[in-house]
Protein backbone atom coordinates (compact mmCIF):
# COMPACT_ATOMS: atom_id res chain seq x y z
CA UNK A 1 0.00 0.00 0.00
CA UNK A 2 2.71 2.32 1.31
CA UNK A 3 4.59 1.81 -2.56
CA UNK A 4 1.05 2.39 -4.34
CA UNK A 5 0.50 5.56 -2.63
CA UNK A 6 4.23 6.52 -3.64
CA UNK A 7 3.96 5.33 -6.96
CA UNK A 8 0.90 7.40 -7.27
CA UNK A 9 2.19 10.51 -5.52
CA UNK A 10 5.06 10.36 -8.27
CA UNK A 11 2.68 9.79 -10.80
CA UNK A 12 0.70 12.74 -9.88
CA UNK A 13 1.75 16.06 -12.07
CA UNK A 14 2.39 19.19 -10.58
CA UNK A 15 -0.66 22.00 -11.08
CA UNK A 16 1.68 23.56 -13.26
CA UNK A 17 3.31 20.72 -15.51
CA UNK A 18 2.57 20.56 -19.16
CA UNK A 19 0.34 23.88 -19.37
CA UNK A 20 -1.09 25.05 -22.41
CA UNK A 21 -2.60 27.97 -21.19
CA UNK A 22 -2.24 30.90 -18.70
CA UNK A 23 -4.94 33.05 -17.25
CA UNK A 24 -3.51 36.31 -15.49
CA UNK A 25 -5.55 38.36 -13.38
CA UNK A 26 -4.20 42.03 -13.66
CA UNK A 27 -4.69 43.78 -10.27
CA UNK A 28 -3.04 42.18 -7.51
CA UNK A 29 -1.49 39.54 -9.81
CA UNK A 30 0.89 41.66 -12.64
CA UNK A 31 0.98 45.09 -10.59
CA UNK A 32 -1.01 46.89 -7.88
CA UNK A 33 -1.96 50.15 -8.65
CA UNK A 34 0.63 51.33 -10.63
CA UNK A 35 3.94 49.31 -9.58
CA UNK A 36 4.80 46.32 -11.10
CA UNK A 37 4.90 43.12 -8.57
CA UNK A 38 8.77 41.78 -8.25
CA UNK A 39 9.11 39.11 -11.00
CA UNK A 40 5.70 39.20 -12.42
CA UNK A 41 7.01 40.79 -15.91
CA UNK A 42 10.08 37.74 -16.06
CA UNK A 43 7.20 35.07 -15.00
CA UNK A 44 5.10 36.00 -18.18
CA UNK A 45 8.19 35.99 -20.28
CA UNK A 46 8.55 32.43 -19.15
CA UNK A 47 5.47 30.72 -19.18
CA UNK A 48 5.28 32.59 -23.08
CA UNK A 49 9.41 30.78 -23.55
CA UNK A 50 8.01 27.69 -22.68
CA UNK A 51 4.84 27.88 -25.28
CA UNK A 52 2.39 28.90 -22.74
CA UNK A 53 -0.61 30.97 -24.21
CA UNK A 54 -1.18 33.90 -21.95
CA UNK A 55 -4.48 35.50 -21.34
CA UNK A 56 -4.82 38.60 -19.39
CA UNK A 57 -7.93 38.87 -17.94
CA UNK A 58 -9.50 42.31 -15.73
CA UNK A 59 -13.25 42.83 -14.59
CA UNK A 60 -12.03 46.74 -14.64
CA UNK A 61 -14.32 48.00 -17.92
CA UNK A 62 -13.26 51.71 -17.51
CA UNK A 63 -10.48 51.26 -19.94
CA UNK A 64 -9.52 49.64 -23.52
CA UNK A 65 -7.43 46.64 -24.21
CA UNK A 66 -4.81 49.33 -25.72
CA UNK A 67 -4.82 51.38 -22.38
CA UNK A 68 -3.70 47.94 -21.23
CA UNK A 69 -1.20 47.01 -23.56
CA UNK A 70 0.59 50.24 -22.98
CA UNK A 71 0.29 49.90 -19.03
CA UNK A 72 1.07 46.54 -19.50
CA UNK A 73 4.56 47.75 -21.87
CA UNK A 74 5.15 50.08 -19.14
CA UNK A 75 6.23 47.46 -16.79
CA UNK A 76 7.92 45.38 -19.27
CA UNK A 77 5.53 42.94 -20.49
CA UNK A 78 4.64 42.26 -24.21
CA UNK A 79 0.96 41.48 -24.90
CA UNK A 80 -1.67 42.31 -27.74
CA UNK A 81 -4.89 43.94 -27.60
CA UNK A 82 -6.52 40.16 -28.45
CA UNK A 83 -4.92 38.48 -25.52
CA UNK A 84 -6.39 41.26 -23.19
CA UNK A 85 -9.94 40.21 -21.84
CA UNK A 86 -11.76 42.96 -19.78
CA UNK A 87 -15.53 43.20 -18.56
CA UNK A 88 -16.33 45.77 -21.44
CA UNK A 89 -14.97 43.79 -24.19
CA UNK A 90 -16.77 40.21 -22.48
CA UNK A 91 -20.32 43.21 -22.59
CA UNK A 92 -19.92 44.15 -26.28
CA UNK A 93 -18.97 41.00 -27.63
CA UNK A 94 -22.05 39.00 -25.76
CA UNK A 95 -24.55 42.13 -27.05
CA UNK A 96 -23.15 41.27 -30.50
CA UNK A 97 -23.90 37.46 -29.95
CA UNK A 98 -27.03 38.10 -28.70
CA UNK A 99 -27.49 40.15 -32.07
CA UNK A 100 -28.35 43.34 -30.40
CA UNK A 101 -26.38 45.79 -32.95
CA UNK A 102 -28.59 48.65 -33.84
CA UNK A 103 -30.21 48.91 -30.45
CA UNK A 104 -30.48 51.54 -28.14
CA UNK A 105 -28.59 51.83 -25.03
CA UNK A 106 -27.98 53.79 -22.19
CA UNK A 107 -24.60 53.48 -20.67
CA UNK A 108 -23.47 53.97 -17.13
CA UNK A 109 -20.13 53.64 -17.46
CA UNK A 110 -16.97 55.19 -18.45
CA UNK A 111 -14.41 55.30 -21.61
CA UNK A 112 -13.32 51.42 -22.11
CA UNK A 113 -16.74 49.96 -21.99
CA UNK A 114 -18.59 52.92 -24.24
CA UNK A 115 -15.97 52.33 -26.65
CA UNK A 116 -16.35 48.48 -26.65
CA UNK A 117 -20.06 49.03 -27.18
CA UNK A 118 -20.26 51.70 -30.08
CA UNK A 119 -17.47 49.39 -31.41
CA UNK A 120 -20.58 46.82 -31.13
CA UNK A 121 -22.75 48.55 -33.12
CA UNK A 122 -25.24 50.25 -29.85
CA UNK A 123 -26.58 53.09 -30.47
CA UNK A 124 -26.06 55.18 -27.06
CA UNK A 125 -28.15 57.57 -26.33
CA UNK A 126 -27.80 60.49 -23.65
CA UNK A 127 -30.54 62.89 -21.85
CA UNK A 128 -33.87 62.44 -22.16
CA UNK A 129 -34.04 60.04 -25.03
CA UNK A 130 -32.03 57.14 -22.96
CA UNK A 131 -35.10 57.35 -20.44
CA UNK A 132 -36.53 54.92 -23.64
CA UNK A 133 -33.04 52.76 -24.14
CA UNK A 134 -33.67 48.91 -25.19
CA UNK A 135 -30.71 48.07 -22.74
CA UNK A 136 -29.24 49.60 -19.85
CA UNK A 137 -25.63 48.76 -19.46
CA UNK A 138 -24.43 49.50 -15.49
CA UNK A 139 -20.53 49.83 -14.44
CA UNK A 140 -18.32 51.71 -12.58
CA UNK A 141 -18.49 55.80 -13.79
CA UNK A 142 -16.60 58.10 -11.22
CA UNK A 143 -19.39 60.61 -13.18
CA UNK A 144 -22.09 58.76 -11.51
CA UNK A 145 -24.94 61.02 -10.39
CA UNK A 146 -28.72 60.63 -9.40
CA UNK A 147 -29.88 61.67 -12.83
CA UNK A 148 -27.78 58.44 -14.51
CA UNK A 149 -30.50 56.83 -12.06
CA UNK A 150 -33.71 58.33 -12.75
CA UNK A 151 -32.87 58.08 -15.97
CA UNK A 152 -32.00 54.04 -15.75
CA UNK A 153 -35.23 53.76 -13.60
CA UNK A 154 -37.30 54.71 -16.38
CA UNK A 155 -36.08 52.83 -19.18
CA UNK A 156 -35.91 49.21 -17.00
CA UNK A 157 -39.60 50.23 -15.22
CA UNK A 158 -40.25 50.19 -19.56
CA UNK A 159 -39.00 47.03 -19.92
CA UNK A 160 -35.31 47.29 -21.51
CA UNK A 161 -32.84 44.93 -20.73
CA UNK A 162 -30.48 45.31 -17.68
CA UNK A 163 -26.46 44.16 -18.06
CA UNK A 164 -23.97 44.72 -15.69
CA UNK A 165 -20.39 44.90 -16.68
CA UNK A 166 -18.84 43.67 -13.32
CA UNK A 167 -20.14 42.76 -9.82
CA UNK A 168 -16.66 44.08 -7.40
CA UNK A 169 -17.78 45.67 -5.17
CA UNK A 170 -14.57 47.86 -4.64
CA UNK A 171 -11.04 48.34 -6.05
CA UNK A 172 -8.03 48.99 -4.93
CA UNK A 173 -6.44 52.16 -5.06
CA UNK A 174 -3.53 53.66 -3.94
CA UNK A 175 -5.62 55.25 -0.91
CA UNK A 176 -7.70 52.27 -0.09
CA UNK A 177 -10.75 50.64 -1.47
CA UNK A 178 -12.68 52.71 -3.76
CA UNK A 179 -16.41 52.10 -5.02
CA UNK A 180 -16.53 49.39 -8.25
CA UNK A 181 -19.18 48.69 -10.51
CA UNK A 182 -20.83 46.53 -8.17
CA UNK A 183 -21.68 49.76 -5.99
CA UNK A 184 -23.33 51.60 -9.30
CA UNK A 185 -25.26 48.46 -10.18
CA UNK A 186 -26.60 47.56 -6.92
CA UNK A 187 -27.82 51.51 -6.99
CA UNK A 188 -30.09 50.66 -9.82
CA UNK A 189 -30.77 47.46 -8.56
CA UNK A 190 -32.43 49.19 -6.05
CA UNK A 191 -34.39 51.70 -8.21
CA UNK A 192 -35.40 48.83 -11.08
CA UNK A 193 -36.84 46.03 -8.40
CA UNK A 194 -34.87 43.72 -10.21
CA UNK A 195 -30.85 42.02 -10.68
CA UNK A 196 -28.70 43.03 -13.58
CA UNK A 197 -27.14 39.88 -15.77
CA UNK A 198 -23.53 40.26 -14.49
CA UNK A 199 -21.00 39.75 -17.77
CA UNK A 200 -17.57 39.67 -15.88
CA UNK A 201 -15.80 36.98 -14.06
CA UNK A 202 -17.17 34.75 -12.26
CA UNK A 203 -19.66 35.30 -14.39
CA UNK A 204 -20.36 32.53 -17.46
CA UNK A 205 -19.97 35.31 -20.17
CA UNK A 206 -16.60 36.09 -19.30
CA UNK A 207 -15.19 32.48 -18.76
CA UNK A 208 -17.32 31.45 -21.92
CA UNK A 209 -15.34 34.63 -23.96
CA UNK A 210 -11.64 33.56 -22.09
CA UNK A 211 -12.28 29.92 -23.20
CA UNK A 212 -13.60 30.65 -26.49
CA UNK A 213 -10.03 32.92 -27.24
CA UNK A 214 -8.09 29.08 -25.39
CA UNK A 215 -9.89 26.89 -27.66
CA UNK A 216 -7.76 23.44 -28.22
CA UNK A 217 -6.30 24.25 -24.88
CA UNK A 218 -6.19 21.36 -22.62
CA UNK A 219 -4.26 22.35 -19.29
CA UNK A 220 -5.40 26.11 -18.29
CA UNK A 221 -4.51 27.66 -15.02
CA UNK A 222 -6.22 30.29 -13.54
CA UNK A 223 -3.52 32.52 -11.80
CA UNK A 224 -5.76 35.42 -9.68
CA UNK A 225 -5.64 37.18 -5.65
CA UNK A 226 -9.61 36.68 -5.37
CA UNK A 227 -11.14 33.75 -4.74
CA UNK A 228 -14.66 34.92 -5.43
CA UNK A 229 -13.97 36.04 -8.85
CA UNK A 230 -10.86 34.58 -10.15
CA UNK A 231 -10.75 31.04 -8.67
CA UNK A 232 -14.41 30.44 -8.41
CA UNK A 233 -14.65 31.52 -12.29
CA UNK A 234 -11.46 29.18 -12.88
CA UNK A 235 -13.33 26.64 -11.02
CA UNK A 236 -16.77 26.66 -13.21
CA UNK A 237 -15.13 25.89 -16.32
CA UNK A 238 -12.43 23.02 -14.25
CA UNK A 239 -9.47 24.90 -14.76
CA UNK A 240 -6.34 24.92 -12.55
CA UNK A 241 -6.47 27.58 -9.84
CA UNK A 242 -3.57 29.14 -8.59
CA UNK A 243 -3.91 31.80 -5.78
CA UNK A 244 -1.02 34.49 -5.27
CA UNK A 245 -0.88 36.35 -2.09
CA UNK A 246 0.50 39.60 -3.85
CA UNK A 247 -3.08 41.17 -3.65
CA UNK A 248 -6.30 41.41 -1.67
CA UNK A 249 -5.86 37.67 0.01
CA UNK A 250 -3.36 37.06 2.36
CA UNK A 251 -1.95 33.46 3.58
CA UNK A 252 -3.98 33.57 6.60
CA UNK A 253 -7.76 33.59 4.65
CA UNK A 254 -5.89 31.68 2.26
CA UNK A 255 -5.88 28.68 4.26
CA UNK A 256 -9.14 29.33 5.58
CA UNK A 257 -10.04 28.85 1.43
CA UNK A 258 -13.23 26.19 1.10
CA UNK A 259 -12.36 24.53 -1.33
CA UNK A 260 -8.67 25.14 -1.87
CA UNK A 261 -7.16 26.66 -4.65
CA UNK A 262 -4.92 23.78 -6.56
CA UNK A 263 -1.96 25.72 -5.47
CA UNK A 264 -0.96 28.98 -3.31
CA UNK A 265 2.04 31.34 -4.40
CA UNK A 266 3.34 34.21 -2.72
CA UNK A 267 3.45 35.96 -5.50
CA UNK A 268 3.58 35.39 -9.77
CA UNK A 269 7.36 35.39 -9.71
CA UNK A 270 7.07 31.90 -7.97
CA UNK A 271 5.04 29.94 -10.57
CA UNK A 272 7.38 27.04 -11.61
CA UNK A 273 6.21 25.31 -15.12
CA UNK A 274 6.72 21.63 -15.20
MG1 LIG B 1 -7.05 41.07 -8.93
Amino acid sequence: LLALGVATLAGVPTPTEGLDALVCDLDGVLYRGDSAIEGSTDAIARARSAGVKIIFATNNATKTPADYVDKLASFGVRATETEIVTAAIVTAEECERRGWQGRSAFLIGGRGIREALAGSGMELLAGEAARRAELIVASNDPEFTYDHLRTAGFALHAGADFIATNGDPTFPASDGLWPGAGAVVAAVEKVAGRRAEVMGKPHKPMMDAIARRLEGCERIAFVGDQPATDLDGARSMGWITILVLSGVTDSAQAGSLDPQPDLILPSLAALELG
